[in-house]
C-alpha cells in the first residue's frame, strides 16, 4: 500500500475531531441542529488551522445521506462500510452538489461565472443543498467579487457558500457585510501534540514525547504543517525518533540550544553565546528562525515571572514549569523586556543583513552586555534610603569641603617634603583618623588657617505622633481649616448624615416658596426646595447666621434674578454642598 502524507489521512472528518476550534464547531452544529443555517460563511484564520477542513465537514453535514430531510450532525467517515455516496463523494472533491473553488488560481470573473453564477439557479441535482466552497477568496478580482456580491445578495434557496480566507482584511466589506463570519484561532501546541501523538500511536510510529513536542512546536499554531514536517521528519529517520533527528531534518534550533542560550546570557558567557551561533551555522539552521524562537523564549519568561504558571497563557511554551522557574530566576521583568526588544531589532536587521552571522553574534553579546546595567527602580530605591538618613559607607564619608582640603594638603605637602606622591585616591580611601596628622604637619608649615569643618548632613527626624494625641491637640487654626476643606472638596471624611434626603430636597423639579427661619431671628420668604433642608444641615457646612437676604423686585431683569440667586443663602448654601455652580435660572 503506497504512504499517505499524514495531513490527508488524518483530516478530520466529523467536527468532534477538528482539533482547537471548539467553539466554531459548536456554533455550526448548533446552527444545523435548531435550523439556523445562514446562507454564507466566512472563515478567517491562519493557514492549516482547519478552515477548509471545516468547510468540508458542513458540506457533508448538511448532505449526508443518513438523515431524511435534515442535516446530519455527525456525517458518515469515509472508511465507514455504510458512508453515504454523498460524504464518499465530498471527502473526494467530486460531489456534483459541492463546489469547491480555489480563488489562488481562479481569480477571474469568468471563473465566477462559470463555476457559480450559471450553476447557481439550478436545483441541487440530487443531495439537499448546493454548496459552494470558495477557498482563499479573497484573491478574486474585483469583478469577481461583484459578480459574487450579486448571488449574495438574493441566493436561492438550498445553496450555502462557505468562504475561506487567510487574509481577511482582504476582502471587501460589502461581502463581509452579507458572511456570517468564523475567526479561527491558531492551535495550542498542547492540541497539536495531543493529535499527533494519537495520529503516532495508531501509526505505529517509535517517537518520545520531547521530540513529538518538537514537531508540534515547528507547526506554530498549524496542525497541517505540524503534520507535514511529521511526514518529513519520517521519511528522514530510521526507526526510533529523537528530538535531534526532528532539529534536524527540519533545522531549527531545539529547545536544547535555547536552554544553552538562556544559560550563557545568565552567566555573562560570552564564548558559549558564540558557539551557539557557530552550532547554528554548521548545521544550517535558519538564524531569524532562531530568533524568533527566542524572542517566544524571552516572552514566555517574561509571562511566566509576571503570571506564574498560568497554563493557557503558555501556547507555545516548550519547557515544563520547573525549567521556566529555573531559567527566570537569573533575570527580572525589565532585564527581559529590554532583552526582547533588543533582539527583536536584530531579528529585523538579519531580514537583509550582508553578514548575518555577525549581526546575530553581536545581537546576542548585546544582551550580554545589558545585564550590567542597573535598573532605575534601583537607583530610586537606593536614592530614596539615602533621602530617609540611611548614612553612607564610613569609607566615603569625607564630603567635598574635606576632600577638597586634603587633596589641596597634599600639593602643598608635596613642594614642601620631598616625599613620594600619595595619589588622591589612595588618599580619599584612608580611614578618615589618618587626615588628622597630615592636618597637623600642615598646621606647623603652613599660616594658620580656620580649619574646615566636616560637611554633616543633618539629621532632623520628628517623633511620630499617636493618633491619640492628635486627636487632643487643640488648635482653632487648624480646626478651621479642616473644616472648610471638608466643605469645599465635599471630602466624606466628616459624611453628611441627611446626604441622601439633602440630595432629593434640592433635586425636587418644582420648588415652592417657603418660610426659613434663622436662629438670630430673621425669616425670609424665598423660592426654595418644597422640603425645608436649612434642618437637615449640619452645622458643619451651615452658613454665618447674620448674612443679608436680597431682594428682588417685582419685575426682575435676568441679570438681577441671577444675582438674586447667586446671593440667596439657601442657594448658595446648596453650591457649598454639592460644590455646584448656576448655569441657568428660570423664572418659573
Ligand atoms: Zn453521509
Amino acid at each position: 500500500m503506497s504512504y499517505q502524507v499524514i495531513a490527508r489521512k488524518w483530516r478530520p472528518q466529523v467536527f468532534d475531531e477538528v482539533t482547537g476550534q471548539e467553539i466554531i464547531t459548536q456554533t455550526l452544529r448548533n446552527a444545523l441542529e435548531y435550523d439556523r443555517l445562514h446562507h454564507a460563511y466566512l472563515f478567517s484564520g491562519a493557514r492549516g488551522v482547519g478552515k477548509t477542513t471545516t468547510a468540508r465537514i458542513l458540506a457533508k453535514a448538511l448532505n449526508c445521506h443518513k438523515t431524511k430531510d435534515k442535516p446530519n450532525l455527525t456525517p458518515c467517515k469515509t472508511d465507514a462500510k455504510d458512508a453515504c455516496p454523498s460524504c464518499i463523494e465530498i471527502s473526494e472533491s467530486r460531489s456534483i452538489d459541492v463546489l469547491e473553488i480555489d480563488a489562488a488560481s481562479h481569480t477571474g470573473i469568468d471563473d465566477v461565472r462559470g463555476t457559480i453564477i450559471e450553476n447557481i439557479n439550478f436545483n441541487p441535482a440530487r443531495d439537499r443543498y448546493k454548496v459552494f466552497i470558495i477557498d482563499e477568496v479573497h484573491q478574486l478580482s474585483k469583478a469577481a467579487f461583484n459578480a459574487l456580491l450579486k448571488t449574495l445578495e438574493e441566493p436561492p434557496a438550498n445553496v450555502v457558500f462557505i468562504m475561506a480566507t487567510t487574509e481577511l482584511h482582504k476582502v471587501p466589506e460589502t461581502i463581509l457585510s452579507r458572511c456570517q463570519e468564523f475567526e479561527f484561532r491558531t492551535i495550542p501546541l498542547q492540541k497539536i501534540f495531543d493529535r499527533l501523538k494519537l495520529i503516532a500511536n495508531a501509526e505505529k510510529i517509535d517517537i518520545d514525547d520531547e521530540a513529538l513536542r518538537e514537531i508540534a512546536r515547528s507547526g506554530d499554531g498549524s496542525m497541517r504543517d505540524a503534520q507535514s514536517n511529521f511526514d518529513q521528519v519520517i521519511s528522514f529517520s530510521a526507526d526510533k525518533i529523537t528530538s535531534a533527528d526532528v532539529t534536524n531534518a527540519l533545522g531549527f534550533a531545539g529547545v536544547e540550544v535555547l536552554s544553552k542560550t538562556i544559560e550563557a546570557i545568565a552567566n555573562k558567557d560570552v564564548k558559549a553565546v558564540l558557539s551557539v551561533v557557530d552550532d547554528l551555522i554548521s548545521r544550517g539552521h535558519d538564524l531569524r528562525n532562531f530568533c524568533r524562537d527566542l524572542l517566544a523564549l524571552f516572552r514566555d519568561l517574561l509571562v511566566f515571572k509576571v503570571a506564574g504558571g498560568e497554563q493557557n497563557l503558555f501556547e507555545a511554551a516548550v519547557f515544563s514549569s520547573d525549567d521556566m522557574n529555573r531559567m527566570s530566576v537569573n533575570f527580572a521583568e525589565a532585564d527581559l523586556i529590554r532583552f526582547f526588544n533588543s533582539l527583536a531589532e536584530t531579528e529585523t536587521s538579519l531580514r537583509d543583513a550582508a553578514h548575518p552571522r555577525y549581526m546575530l553574534e553581536i545581537g546576542l553579546v548585546k544582551l550580554l552586555e545589558m545585564r550590567d546595567l542597573v535598573s532605575l527602580e534601583n537607583i530610586i530605591e537606593r536614592l530614596d534610603a539615602l533621602a530617609a538618613g540611611a548614612t553612607l559607607p564610613e569609607k566615603s564619608k569625607p564630603a567635598s569641603t574635606h576632600a577638597a582640603a586634603a587633596q589641596s594638603a597634599t600639593s602643598e605637602k608635596k613642594t614642601l617634603n620631598d616625599e613620594p606622591e600619595l595619589s588622591s585616591t589612595e588618599f580619599l580611601d584612608e580611614p578618615r583618623d589618618d587626615f588628622s596628622q597630615f592636618d597637623e604637619t600642615i598646621a606647623e608649615e603652613l599660616p594658620a588657617e580656620p580649619e574646615p569643618k566636616p560637611f554633616v548632613v543633618p539629621q532632623t527626624k520628628l517623633t511620630p505622633a499617636t493618633s491619640a494625641e492628635l486627636e487632643h491637640i487643640d488648635d482653632e487654626r487648624l480646626d478651621n481649616a479642616y473644616e472648610e476643606k471638608l466643605t469645599f472638596t465635599g471630602d466624606d471624611l466628616m459624611p453628611i448624615g441627611n446626604a441622601a434626603k439633602l440630595a432629593e430636597a434640592f433635586s425636587q423639579a418644582s420648588p415652592k416658596l417657603v418660610q426659613t427661619t434663622y436662629s438670630n431671628g430673621s425669616s425670609a420668604t424665598a423660592a426654595a426646595p418644597a422640603i425645608d433642608v436649612s434642618a437637615m444641615i449640619p452645622d458643619h457646612v451651615r452658613e454665618p447666621e447674620n448674612i443679608d437676604i436680597p431682594t428682588l423686585s417685582d419685575d426682575p431683569t435676568d441679570e438681577e434674578l441671577r444675582a438674586y440667586a447667586e446671593a440667596h443663602p439657601a442657594v448658595r448654601r446648596a453650591m457649598r454642598v454639592f460644590q455646584a455652580k448656576i448655569i441657568n435660572v428660570e423664572r418659573s
